[in-house]
């Protein structure tokens, strides 16, 4: 009904790209700046060990990782990736969409005036 496909998403979040300030897509998703802050802070802690507590130790035997499904981005399976909704992205990938955003003028505090100063 209001399903506008020319308007591109949020894989993660669903936000469109009106809402988000950045949208990076992939070979079949998009991901908005702020999951991607979300991601990278995600990988930060687990690197740091920060999430080790949460690991499983109430006597199950196999944890709720979701199987090696590949990541939605760069299509490879690597052991560190975050689940979305129907998607997943490895902290390669994440870290590359920081690096894309990192390179933008995302807060710029006012627009650029081509007459110059
Ligand atoms: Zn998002
Ligand atoms: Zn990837």
């Amino acid at each position: 009904m209001t399903d506008r496909p020319e308007v591109a998403a949020c894989t993660f979040c669903a936000l469109d790209q009106e809402q988000v300030a950045m949208l990076i897509a992939g070979p079949a998703v998009y991901i908005c700046n702020n999951c991607v802050e979300l991601c990278a802070d995600i990988f930060r802690k687990k690197k740091s060990g920060a999430l080790d507590h949460l690991k499983t130790d109430t006597g199950e035997e196999s944890p709720p990782e979701a199987p090696d499904y590949p990541c939605s981005f760069c299509g490879e399976t690597k052991d560190e990736k975050i689940a979305g909704v129907t998607v997943f992205i490895c902290d390669d990938c994440v870290a590359a969409c920081v690096k894309v955003i990192g390179d933008n003028p995302l807060h710029a505090g006012k627009p650029h005036s081509p007459d110059g100063d």
